[in-house]
């Protein structure tokens, strides 16, 4: 097997289990390639732990073992495997809920590779090409250990063409509808990056329903294929959801439907986020509750958008168009915009407006999406619930 030898001064952070290795941390390596399993050694070539490399997060690669004499093959996957189904096995026996994640990257012991079910259907998510070498041992155990109808896969690195599609089981027609809490979206594991929801925001899609719909008016916008709104709708008073994307109003119009609301009762808009805050504005339009769940980064014709910089604008267009006693749910999936600066960037520019608040939660994953306890970036989500009075 391939070697890596620390720096100096290094080993203590990877005996401390930080799964995810720098490359700066490292003073001299064998040529190293995407898939290879290599050693990381002290110093004194004493051996600290077996890695895989495969580049994202500007990490080389992930950790994997702990034990010299552990193989990385089938019988490896299959014991972690089955580790997480046991853990995960409350959600098969939950009602009203049938799609969560089987297996979360690092937090189950492999970086870069999740499996996600929804309602039988498996979806496996590759994070670089380095993991995708494993492919045949992880299929095998996935084979092995999970119940399924059929299995997916999508490449989230960058160099393919292929970027995903079926791959065991029953091909299906998509969309397939999931049950989460209750409420019916519908899933499609072979149409790009995304699903057609975030299973990473159950409890948060929850919270909102059952605590801030009730006989309010609610704005969601970055809306998707709607889900916040459809959640709220059977509570709310009336629910809008803004997007910029055209096919939202359509997915959206879909959930709505699967959920017995008829989708004419409720308000999409195709449009920008900043755009439609002046135009409710000038319509006098108010809102009691407004979820804001953007994309990291998004670029339109006009501009570019970043969470970090840019949250307080966003903050600012929704406080125009809140009801005097309203609420706000600040959400963000940027693992580089910590909570701390979150909270801070929330704080600074609700003193700014003047305005009076409280934090009424802040929330983070699921108990399914398994974090790692020494690498911070896995607690992700961010979604905090703030009371306004203005
Ligand atoms: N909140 C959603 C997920 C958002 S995904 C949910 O709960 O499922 C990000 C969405 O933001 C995409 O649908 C994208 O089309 C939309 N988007 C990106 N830039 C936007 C903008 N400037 N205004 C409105 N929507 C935008």
């Amino acid at each position: 097997m391939k070697i890596a030898t620390l720096n100096r001064g290094k080993e203590s952070k990877y005996h401390n289990q930080y799964p995810l290795i720098d490359e700066e941390d490292i003073y001299a390596q064998d040529h190293l390639k995407e898939g290879d399993l290599f050693k990381l050694v002290d110093g004194k070539e004493q051996y600290v732990a077996t890695a895989y490399v495969g580049r994202q997060h500007k990490g080389l690669g992930w950790v994997l073992s702990y034990d010299p004499s552990e193989d990385i093959n089938t019988a490896f996957f299959k014991r972690l495997f089955e580790k997480a189904l046991e853990e995960r096995e409350y959600y098969y026996h939950i009602d009203g809920t049938n799609a969560f994640r089987l297996f979360n990257a690092e937090g189950d012991g492999v970086g870069g590779l999740t499996i996600d079910n929804y309602d039988g259907h498996l979806l496996i998510q590759w994070y670089s090409k380095g993991i995708y070498k494993f492919r045949y041992h992880i299929l095998e155990a996935i084979k092995t250990v999970f119940k399924y109808q059929s299995i997916y896969e999508k490449m989230r690195f960058k160099d393919t063409e292929y970027t995903g599609g079926f791959v065991e089981g029953e091909q299906q027609a998509f969309p397939i509808v999931i049950e989460e809490n209750f409420t019916f979206y519908n899933v499609d594991l072979d149409d790009g990056l995304m699903t057609g929801i975030f299973l990473d925001q159950k409890e948060v899609r929850k919270k909102l329903r059952d605590q801030f719909s009730e006989g309010r008016h609610l704005l969601n916008v970055f809306s998707y294929t709607g889900a916040f709104s459809v959640v709220s709708a059977n509570k709310a008073k009336s629910t809008t959801s803004v997007d910029l994307a055209n096919r939202s109003r359509g997915l959206t119009e879909e959930n709505f439907g699967l959920n017995a609301i008829d989708p004419k009762s409720q308000y999409i808009y195709v449009m920008d986020t900043f755009d439609y805050y002046n135009y409710a504005k000038r319509h006098g339009h108010q809102y009691d509750t407004i979820v804001i769940d953007p994309p990291s980064f998004a670029r339109n014709k006009k501009k570019t958008f970043s969470v970090q910089k840019d949250y307080d604008k966003l903050i600012n267009g929704a406080l125009e168009v809140l009801s005097p006693k309203g609420t706000l749910l600040l959400c963000t999936n940027s693992s580089v915009f910590s909570l701390k600066a979150f909270k801070n960037v929330i704080k600074t520019t609700l003193d700014e407006a003047e305005v009076d608040y409280e934090i009424n939660e802040v929330m983070g994953l699921p108990k399914d999406f398994k974090t790692h306890p020494h690498y911070k970036p896995s607690k992700y989500l961010k979604a905090i619930f703030v009371n306004i009075e203005h």
